[in-house]
């Protein structure tokens, strides 16, 4: 027998060709890094080489990995109770992170329903909305109109109310539902626009859906609170419900729990998922004012809602859920991303003055620079992965999100190597 190579063992070999990785093209794509542990802002690799980690697996991670905090709560949950069926069962960790999240969230979004992926938190916000009007009688009225940037998910559904180009709509042309898509009503111009459409509308849409101020993965595109005023007007004019996705957004990512407090409006549905675990395991929910609640209750069992996922509400993951609100209430997290947005903008400003470069923008604890273009994407983050940090550019943005409790000295590898790498 061959002796094993603990680099390169068998078993990442066989199972290489046996994987299928998301949105890559497994004939061209290029050999994945090999994990093997993490802690706090790090990704140790088999070969044990230590990446800082620029992207908290994709945001959910925001106290850092292996939190001792989150893990003891886990492993105390796991000892008793990983798993049981919601349907007509309840339990502890499940009621109360109901009742939290009903605290903690603004106005009276008050009921929350649990899912297992974002994607699936979205497409219960789109089925609420939808439900709301059938049970009310309003049938006409099941549209759903979000805008261009946008990104909701990847199931067939959410994929309708992403951007129609991040979104590939032409791919699933004529499978797809259509929903409407236009531009943010964000000067004078897309302002006009969205009055004259929602005017022309309103009579079939149901619900807004947006992402409020970070349009997140469809480019991180950033708003200004206004927009998010002017939506929520805009709807209340027309008994039209408005949805924000605070997938990407909500637990403090863009300085304030939620990214709606910063314009001072309530949703009538929200939907929650990434770091609501504090990057632990998969949790999503969608949280619906009273009054939506109430379009349900009826003597009607058809009245009621129509979802159910296996694993809803997974005690384990309800449980890493409380551990990770525990440490919002326990350690300075919000005061920790104001100080890493001041970093950030000092850090990546000087960018600015390199060739190719169009824009730098920071938000909470998240920083983007965005190129004119990066003609080749993998050979940049080759780059990164030679500077020992793990950074991700998409398109034409290359972007930090790292957890809340990075090190300053952490956050400098980062931006240093942005500088240098975008520099060449
Ligand atoms: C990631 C994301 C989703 C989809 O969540 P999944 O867990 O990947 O299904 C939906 N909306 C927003 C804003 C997201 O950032």
């Amino acid at each position: 027998m061959p002796e094993s190579d603990p680099l390169n063992p068998d078993w990442y070999q066989t199972g290489l060709s046996h994987i299928w990785l998301p949105y890559s093209q497994m004939k061209t794509a290029p050999k994945p890094l090999l994990a093997r542990s993490t802690a706090g802002s790090r990704i140790t690799l088999q070969d044990g080489r230590s990446l800082v980690d620029g992207v908290a697996a994709w945001w959910t991670a925001c106290h850092g990995y292996n939190h001792p905090h989150i893990r003891s709560c886990a492993e105390d949950q796991l000892a008793h109770m990983p798993h049981v069926m919601f349907g007509g069962m309840v339990h502890e960790p499940a009621l109360r992170l109901s009742s939290r999240l009903a605290a903690m969230l603004p106005g009276d979004l008050d009921h929350v329903f649990y899912t297992d992926s974002g994607s699936v938190a979205v497409e219960v916000a789109m089925k609420m909305a939808i439900q709301y009007r059938l049970n009310r009688g309003e049938s006409e009225r099941t549209k759903l109109l979000a805008f261009r940037g946008g990104y909701h998910g990847d199931t067939l559904a959410t994929m309708a109310i992403c951007d129609p180009e991040e979104g590939m709509h032409h791919l699933f042309a004529g499978v797809m539902p259509t929903q409407y898509v236009i531009d943010l009503p964000q000067d004078t111009a897309t302002i006009a626009a969205f009055e004259t459409f929602l005017d022309a509308h309103a009579h079939e849409i149901t619900a807004i859906v947006v992402e409020p101020l970070v349009q997140g993965a469809g480019g991180m595109l950033f708003h200004r609170p206004e927009v998010l005023r002017r939506l929520r007007d805009a709807a209340d004019r027309r008994g039209v419900l408005l949805i924000l996705d605070e997938i990407f957004t909500g637990f403090g990512r863009t300085g304030t729990m939620f990214a709606c407090e910063q314009a001072g409006i309530v949703p009538d549905i929200i939907t929650l998922s990434k770091a609501l675990t504090g990057g632990t395991l998969a949790l999503a929910a969608t949280v619906a004012r009273r009054h939506v609640y109430e379009a349900f209750l009826s003597d009607n069992p058809e009245h009621a809602l129509m979802h159910g996922p296996t694993f809803m509400a997974n005690p384990l993951a309800c449980a890493c859920a409380n551990a990770s609100l525990d440490l919002f209430e326990q350690e300075p997290r919000l005061e920790q991303v104001a100080a890493i947005e001041s970093a950030l903008h000092e850090q990546l400003e000087p960018c600015r003055a390199l060739p190719g470069v169009k824009d730098v923008r920071v938000m909470g604890a998240i920083g983007v620079v965005e190129m004119d273009r990066i003609a080749d994407p993998a050979a940049l983050r080759t780059r990164f992965i030679a500077e020992n940090v793990w950074i991700r550019p998409f398109r034409n943005i290359v972007y930090l999100t790292p957890a809340f409790t990075i090190q300053p000295e952490e956050l400098q590898t980062l931006t240093r190597a942005i500088y240098r790498v975008i520099k060449g």
